[in-house]
Formats: C-alpha cells, structure tokens, sequence
C-alpha cells in the first residue's frame, strides 16, 4: 500500500516581530518542504500567517511540526496544524477556474453595517471571498470632510442571480451610504486605458450654461430647461438650442470670467496627475462648450476635447452654435472613436457622468460610472459613485493610496 500523501495547513497567530516568516520558514526548508499555498495579513500590529505544506514522500509529518511548535512557543506565538485530505486539496484546487469578481465598497468612513450586509449578500449568492484589502490609507480617528475609507474584496464563484444581486447592492448603498463597485475581475479590468468624461457637474461642480445665463440675466429660464432636459424630459438637441439662443448678445469677456471662477470637482486633480503618471489617455466628452473644455484641458492635462462651439460675432455670443450638436449619441460615437484611434478596446474604456445625456457613452465604455447623479441616471448605469470624489476612479482600478502621489 502507498503511503497516504500528507498535506497540513500552518495557522500562526500572534504579534508581528520582524523575521516570524523567515524563522519558520527556515524549518520548513530544513525538512525539504514544499509549499501549496501562502497567506499572510498583518492588521495593526497582529499577524495571520497561513501555510499549506505537503510533507515529502519518504518523510514524516511529526518531527517537522514538533520544530515547529517549539520555535513558536519561543517566538510567543500561537499555531495551530490541520491535516488536510488528498481528496479536499484536489477538491479546493478544481475551485481555481471560477469565475472572479471584485467588490469595492467606497465609503468616507466605513461601518460594520455596511461591511456585514455587503458580506452577507456575498455569501447569499454563494460566493466565496479570497482576500480583503483597505486601499485607502490609514484611517484618522478625526475624520475631516474629505476622507475616505475604501475596501476591496475579491471574490470568487458564480453568483446565483446576479441581477437580484446588483440590486441588492444598490439598496444596501442607498441605505446605508457606501458605493459598492461589483467588478468581473479580467484582463480588461486591469488594463483599462482610457477615461472619457463628461464636464458640467462631473469634471466641475457647475452647469456652465447656468452660469452664463446668470451673467446675461436669463437664469430662470436657462435653468428650467436645463433640469428638464438632465431629466429626459425634453430632446437634448431642442433644448441646447433654446438655452444658447437666450445667451445671444452676451460679451465674449464673459466667457473668461466664468471659466476662471469654475469650481474643480474634489480628487479631479489627484485623479487626473495619477491617469496621466501611469499613462491613461482622457478625453472631455460634452454637451457644453468647447471653451471651457480647453480650459480644463489645459489645467487639467487631459488628451481630447468634444464640446459644442458658440457662434461669437463682433465680440458677443450670436445665440447659435457652430457645427453639430454633442447628444448623448455623438458622445458614445466619440468615445467609440477615440479609442479606435489609440487601438484601445471598449472594454478597457472608462466612462463616466452625471446626466441623462451621458447613458449611451456609460453603456458602451467597459467599466461607465454615473457620478453624483441623478437616481434615473443612477438607476440605468452599471455603477455609482455618490459618496465620494472624483478619485474613487482610481480605487475601481485598484490603485491604493500609497501609489498616488497626493
Ligand atoms: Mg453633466
């Protein structure tokens, strides 16, 4: 009869001490071990070290584990051995072809609330999680207004209903203040090379139009078809025409003033030197101006431009436009474009947005994000960012904050 093949998992638990894992790891060696899997996590100052090792053949498990046991007690540390059957091993390495998924929870201070109904739901779907990671850095205990917490999962298996799930998660974040990303975790998702943006209420905390319409003493109209058209309610096309016609006669120095006086969105700079470091292209996709587009591509450094041109004659605004409009439509063709230009696929398109406008664009990019928006917009697209700025971006890319500069 063969001998069985002994297969033990290593739990050690304890304080971090600087050489735990090369002291242990120097019996295993002694012994000729080989290792099948490897784990460890230090959370504050604690350390959970997990090691699954397969005795060779022609030796026996109890002298290892007796060196073991001994160097641990030393160390103060505890362990704890569980024999493994052959047929559970097999069992547990057939799992690796599963489907994986990633599940970021963004979130300015996280809750245990919202971490046991995201968990749960998890579990739910029989879906099994791999590993935890915090990509945001430390928390301060005196939260400022833009911190943030952000924790990703990942997470493997075939969830049972992945519609009722997703729903799922939007309720949970409507609930209890967290965005949750659920992400197919593939080739795509860690090679993503573009991000396409809309600008009025994405890219800046302002609707330009409104702001010229302020200055040329039309606001209450101007904004009153703004929000009928943000809602779906009116044509897009219909719309702009009827707010840039009500903009005619304005001076052209208008234009300047507003731009200068444009409010960033929070983490816009953050995210726009980190895309630009690791070489991401951007673009503006927008159904405002083209003015203040370059205006923010300038500051801002982003690769392309798509916006609407104001007619100006003799240094005022004519109330007509030049060329044609960028609908919802022209933008998704756009961003089809550009990334044909780069030779980047969908997939690996970033889009994101506030309005209704901004849907067809969200839908065709791989990963589209309805920003700060409105519950229609929000409701239609794939994921939500509400709770935090735009550099939550660069968490759904699994950047952490170590690895951004500011
Ligand atoms: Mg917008």
């Amino acid at each position: 009869m063969t001998k069985q093949r002994e297969i033990i998992l290593l739990n050690i638990a304890g304080e971090d001490k600087p050489g735990v894992t090369a002291t242990l790891t120097n019996i295993l060696a002694e012994h000729n071990v080989n290792i099948l899997d490897i784990g460890q996590a230090v959370i504050h100052e604690d350390l959970g070290l997990g090691i699954l090792l397969e005795v060779p053949e022609k030796s026996e498990s109890s002298p290892i584990l007796k060196d073991l046991l001994f160097k641990a007690y030393e160390m103060g540390l505890n362990i704890k051995f569980t024999p493994i059957p052959e047929h559970k091993y097999e069992e547990w390495v057939n799992h690796q072809g599963k489907e994986r998924f990633i599940v970021t929870l963004l979130s300015r201070k996280l809750t245990a609330k919202q971490l046991s109904k995201v968990t749960r739901l998890i579990s739910e779907q029989g879906l099994n999680i791999d590993l935890i990671s915090r990509l945001s850095g430390r928390i301060p205990l005196n939260n400022g207004k833009q911190n943030k917490s952000v924790v990703e999962f990942w997470v493997r298996g075939t969830p049972r209903d992945i519609e009722s799930m997703k729903t799922a998660f939007i309720d949970i974040s409507g609930e209890t203040g967290v965005d949750i990303a659920f992400q197919e975790d593939n080739i795509y998702r860690r090679n993503r090379r573009l991000v396409c943006f809309d600008m009025d209420s994405t890219l800046i905390q302002a609707e330009v139009i409104d702001e010229l319409a302020r200055k040329a003493g039309v606001y209450e109209q101007v904004s009153a078809i703004t929000e009928a058209a943000m809602r779906g309610e009116i044509d897009f096309n219909e719309s702009f025409k009827q707010r840039v016609a009500l903009l005619k006669g304005l001076d052209e120095s208008v234009m300047k003033e507003v731009a200068d006086s444009l409010p960033l969105t929070e983490g816009a700079e953050r995210l726009f030197q980190t895309l630009k470091k690791y070489g991401y292209r951007t673009a503006i996709l927008s159904g405002g101006f083209t003015y203040f587009g370059n205006y923010l591509k300038g500051k801002l450094g982003i690769d392309y431009i798509f916006a609407n041109e104001l007619e100006i004659k003799d240094g005022k605004l004519t109330g007509k436009h030049v060329g044609e409009i960028i609908d919802g439509q022209k933008k998704a063709e756009l961003l089809k474009l550009i990334a044909f230009k780069e030779d980047i696929h969908l997939e690996q398109v970033i889009a994101v947005g506030d309005g209704s406008n901004d849907l067809p664009m969200l839908r065709l990019a791989g990963l589209g994000i309805a920003f700060h928006a409105k519950p229609k917009v929000k409701a239609s697209a794939k994921h939500a960012i509400s709770t935090i700025g735009l550099d939550a971006i660069l968490y759904l890319l699994g950047f952490r904050d170590r690895e951004i500069n500011m």
